[in-house]
């Protein structure tokens, strides 16, 4: 079993608002043993920009693209032969895997040191990849399936996305992004709609209020 944190509200016993509190929720034990990791030299196959802060990435990493399961990430070395630094690898959510081609997508935004980094591998490098990893998502037959994501978050529920509408479950995206706009900010609708899910919207939270509005 996996043992989690959840925010609650609890009631009080003397009745009353309630009040917020954490608890453990245990997490059924998975049906399936996961993947085992393993390190690939991963060939970059395409590399561009599709927003002002976010990039595309394809790397050929076959023995990854075999056996990942929906929701499952990799870590990405973005020293180059013969570097020390950055030492630690930086996480990334699988966006797309294809078992036949052989490759896995990412879309990353590049928020510091090592994913601006990252941003100057070119086509026909190698990057060290290790994955898949992580707890899978799994989803019964005859269910169906609710994904609510955020920003580039949303990039870690493609594949679930993809696996689910392939089985023929019924799979309903809501996606919302800091502008709403995919050419500023994606939110991966672009991919799941047409591929994956029978419906999307994307959702803009409202604007803060205006100074001259704030109570
Ligand atoms: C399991 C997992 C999967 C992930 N999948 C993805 C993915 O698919 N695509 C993706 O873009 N990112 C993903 N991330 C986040 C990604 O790993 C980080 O953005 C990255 O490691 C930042 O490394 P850096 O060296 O560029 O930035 P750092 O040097 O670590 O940080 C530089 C600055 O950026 C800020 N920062 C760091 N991360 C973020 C962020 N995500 N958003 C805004 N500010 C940030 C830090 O607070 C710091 O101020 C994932 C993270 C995890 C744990």
């Amino acid at each position: 079993m996996t043992e989690v944190m959840s925010q609650t509200t609890t009631p009080p016993a003397t009745g009353g608002p309630r009040k917020p509190g954490w608890e453990l929720v245990k997490l059924p034990a998975p049906s399936h043993p996961r993947p085992k990791p393993i390190a690939e030299n991963a060939r970059v196959l395409a590399h561009y920009s599709i927003t002002d802060r976010y990039r595309f990435l394809s790397l050929h990493a076959p023995g990854i693209a075999a056996t990942a399961l929906p929701g499952q990430f990799v870590m990405i070395t973005l020293a180059r032969s013969g570097e020390s630094a950055p030492a630690l690898p930086r996480p990334m959510a699988i966006y797309q895997r294809d078992p036949q081609q052989g490759t896995i997508e990412i879309l990353y935004g590049v928020v510091g040191d090592g994913t601006r980094r990252l941003a100057t591998f070119a086509t026909g490098e190698d990057l060290l990849v290790v994955g898949p990893l992580g707890r899978p998502f799994e989803i019964a037959d005859g269910t169906s399936v609710l994904l609510i994501g955020r920003g580039i978050g949303t990039c870690s529920l493609t594949t679930v996305a993809q696996d689910a509408r392939a089985r023929g479950i019924r799979t309903v995206a809501v996606t919302s992004g800091r502008t709403g706009r995919p050419s500023s900010e994606p939110t991966c609708t672009g991919n799941w709609a047409p591929n994956a899910c029978t419906r999307s919207a994307t959702t803009t939270p409202p604007a803060p209020p205006s100074p001259s509005t704030r109570g």
